[in-house]
């Protein structure tokens, strides 16, 4: 069993964390939230005093944080030059490409070997540990962080070299933002045209306009399997996550000078929606509200 410090135990960190210890491995993890470092404790990790303390002898160093500013601060300042030489760098925050890129770039050139690897499935799956992980690095530096990732997830994919992770998730989300909000007006059109929801379902579930964001993850209450949508929205992947990745997502398509008109309306209409009309910790489905004039929900009358 492996020394692993874990470093960043929000939302997401916090059952990643507990999913290593419960599988045997000794963890010392760090955060810098009080109540964050109590509750890792009580589900199995050791408790470090500082990110430095958290990586002394450690054979492989996860990180988990916000974004790309917080993952070079605590890469540059505790990570590289401290941890041993020999450990395993793996970086599951969804970040930007050119700081994956760079911060893997800086890993190796003083001989460690590290990874990219962002995650698919909100805070229910890094709990369960059913996450898939999209990991960009090295053909060495993959299998080696593989059998840690595999504990933490369902899937764990090899999507090319450095930063190939990052943009493989940015990718990815950039269409489910997309398909999210074509699945929303299309409900409220086809319910405004007299159309029973559950029938249109039925229809199109079967048809040639099925995607993801409405067979599994349908944004009207009561149709589909269950989803966030039946709790008033509450849950899931939060409309300011998918903001974040929207935006990393067109600041990525700037950096290559790619064409993406669906991905900046779709940044357009969840920054309204998630900053200007008080939705950001609403699921991303709930972006039907603000599509759906005839619900005139409180916070959200002022379309
Ligand atoms: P979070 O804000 O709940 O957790 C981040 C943690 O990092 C916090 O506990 C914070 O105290 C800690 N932290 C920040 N700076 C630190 C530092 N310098 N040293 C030590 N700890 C520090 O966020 P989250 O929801 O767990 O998300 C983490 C990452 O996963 C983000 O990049 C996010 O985009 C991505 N992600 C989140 C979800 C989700 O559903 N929440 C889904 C997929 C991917």
């Amino acid at each position: 069993m492996a020394r692993i410090a874990f470093i960043g135990l929000g939302n997401m960190g916090g059952g990643m964390a507990a999913n290593l210890a419960k599988a045997g491995h000794d963890l010392r993890a760090f955060d810098l939230s009080e109540a964050a470092l109590a509750k890792a404790e009580e589900r199995g990790c050791k408790r470090a005093a500082s990110a430095a303390d958290a990586l002394q002898d450690a054979e492989a160093v996860v990180t988990m944080l916000p974004a790309g500013k917080h993952v070079r601060e605590v890469y540059e300042s505790s990570v590289l030059g401290q941890a041993p030489a020999s450990a395993i760098l793996i970086d599951c925050s969804t970040i930007d490409v050119a700081t994956a890129r760079e911060e893997i770039e800086k890993a190796e050139g003083q001989g460690y070997k590290m990874v990219d690897a962002p995650v698919s499935g909100g805070i229910a799956a890094a709990e369960a540990g059913s996450l898939t992980f999209m990991v960009g690095g090295t053909d060495e530096a993959f299998e080696r962080a593989k059998p840690f990732l595999k504990i933490m997830g369902k899937a764990v994919i090899h999507a090319g070299g450095p930063g190939a992770g990052q943009a493989a998730k940015i990718c990815n989300n950039m269409l489910l933002g997309a398909s999210m909000i074509a699945t929303c007006e299309t409900f409220v059109l086809a319910m405004k045209l007299g159309l029973d929801p559950q029938t249109f379902f039925d229809i199109s579930s079967q048809a040639s306009g099925q995607c993801w964001s409405m067979t599994s993850y349908c944004p009207v209450p009561g149709v589909g399997p269950a989803t966030p949508a039946d709790r008033d929205y509450e849950g899931g992947f939060a409309a300011a996550l998918m903001l974040k990745d929207l935006r990393l997502a067109m600041e990525a398509a700037q950096s290559v000078d790619s064409y993406t008109p669906m991905g900046a309306h779709a940044e357009e209409l969840y920054t309204r929606f998630a900053e200007k009309l008080g939705g950001s910790g609403k699921d991303f489905s709930g972006i039907i509200k603000m599509i759906d004039d005839s619900w005139a929900p409180p916070a959200l009358d002022s379309r």
